[in-house]
Formats: structure tokens, C-alpha cells, sequence
């Protein structure tokens, strides 16, 4: 499913193996970066979308983590491994995925295996990369969980943000917390996206759907 020239979704429940969230493909002129990888089951069916969109997965040179929950990272390794590409996480989400921790990832409650896996560059702070033509702002955006990174892209005039899980859950036996979360959506908010691309809940294409998104989770979550 194309967003728009050179951004599709490639997995997500109905689209590759169920419990995958919102896996998005960016063409950088050349070289790929994929956001998030799914739980890890099914990784065949997200390289097939990869193809039909025109792609060689091989030409995969990033893999965005946004966070450590299985249903985004599940994938990597298989990835990591069969293209060689560079695997991106907060360092605060990183530990959990390269110890394949069973528990905080939440493989455990989804019923199946982390294959732990190397990440490549662990960011600190917000962190800008530079693939191809294109400028990837890295924002480290904590509240659902540590280390959950947003992801900010400018492409033909579009400010496209891959929020991912913008609903939440914020639970804290999972690492959550609720003022962090307030004050990163506060921060997504004053991005002023035209193009929200959520972790499960799919794609806002205009400034006043992103905004009344983000405000609806952030009423949801009590924040002020
Ligand atoms: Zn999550
Ligand atoms: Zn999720």
C-alpha cells in the first residue's frame, strides 16, 4: 500500500502475519529503510511486499526499531541477517532486543520466541541520518516505553511522521510512563505533521487528522 511516492506500508494485521504492527518501507533514491520488522513470524510475507512494491529487500540498508515490543523488533534479526542491514534503536529499548529478553519485549505474552539481535547504532538523544536524498530526524519520544523513538521525514514538501504506537497502551508493568508520554506527544504535536503513519491503527493524511489523533490518546491518557 503506497502513502505516497517512495513511502509504503508493507505489513500490519491483514496486510502480513496478524500480531505485525505498521511496518513502512521508505525508498531514499537507492537505498531502503524499513521501519520496524513485526513480530517475526511471517518476515516472508513482508519481504514479498517489499518485491511487489518494486524493491529488492536487498537494497534494505536501515532498520528503524521505534521500540523494544516484540510486534516491532520480531523481525530483526531475520532481517539483520538476510540483508545486512543496519539495525537503529534507542539505547534505553536496545538491551531488552539484543539480550532477547523474553519478558519486556512482551514475546513471553505474545506466545513466541525474540531471537536476540546486534543493534548497530544505539542513539542517545534525538539524531538526524542521512540515507541517500534523503534526512531522517531519529526523535526520542519515551512514554509507552523508554526508548521508543518517533521517526520524522521530509519528502516533497510533506512532513510524514511514523509515530507508531501514538495509542499507547501505557501500562506501567511494561515500562510505561504517563508523563514522559504526555510530553512526547506534546513534542509530535508541535511537528505539525501532514501525514501520521501510526503502529497499528494505519495512516492520517491530513495536519487536522494527525492533530485530533495525537489529542484523542492524549485526552485518553489524561494528559494537560
Ligand atoms: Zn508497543
Ligand atoms: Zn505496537
Amino acid at each position: 500500500m503506497r502513502v505516497m511516492e517512495g513511502v509504503f506500508l508493507i505489513g500490519g494485521a491483514g496486510i502480513s502475519h496478524d500480531a505485525d504492527c505498521c511496518i513502512y518501507l521508505v525508498d531514499a533514491g537507492g537505498s531502503l529503510v524499513l521501519i520496524d520488522s513485526g513480530v517475526g513470524v511471517d518476515t516472508e510475507k513482508i519481504v514479498k511486499n517489499v518485491r511487489d512494491a518494486g524493491y529488492n529487500p536487498k537494497d534494505i540498508e536501515y532498520l528503524i526499531g521505534t521500540h523494544k515490543h516484540i510486534d516491532h523488533i520480531g523481525g530483526n534479526r531475520f532481517f539483520k541477517d538476510s540483508f545486512n542491514c543496519k539495525v537503529i534503536m534507542h539505547k534505553l529499548d536496545a538491551e531488552a532486543v539484543e539480550s532477547g529478553d523474553q519478558l519486556t519485549t512482551g514475546a513471553q505474552l505474545y506466545g513466541v520466541k525474540l531471537r536476540p539481535c546486534k543493534v548497530d547504532m544505539k542513539i542517545s538523544q534525538t539524531t538526524s541520518l542521512t540515507v541517500g536524498q534523503l534526512t531522517f530526524m531519529l526523535l526520542h519520544t519515551p512514554g509507552h516505553t523508554p526508548g521508543s523513538i518517533s521517526v520524522l521525514l521530509e519528502k516533497e514538501g510533506k512532513r510524514i511522521l511514523f509515530g507508531q504506537d501514538v495509542h499507547g497502551p501505557i501500562e506501567p508493568s511494561w515500562g510505561s510512563d504517563v508523563n514522559q508520554y504526555c510530553k512526547s506527544m506534546k513534542l509530535l504535536l508541535s511537528l505539525n505533521a501532514d501525514i501520521l503513519c501510526e503502529g497499528h491503527f494505519g495512516i492520517y493524511t491530513s495536519p487536522e487528522k494527525v492533530k485530533a489523533y495525537i489529542e484523542r490518546y492524549m485526552q485518553i491518557y489524561g494528559c494537560k
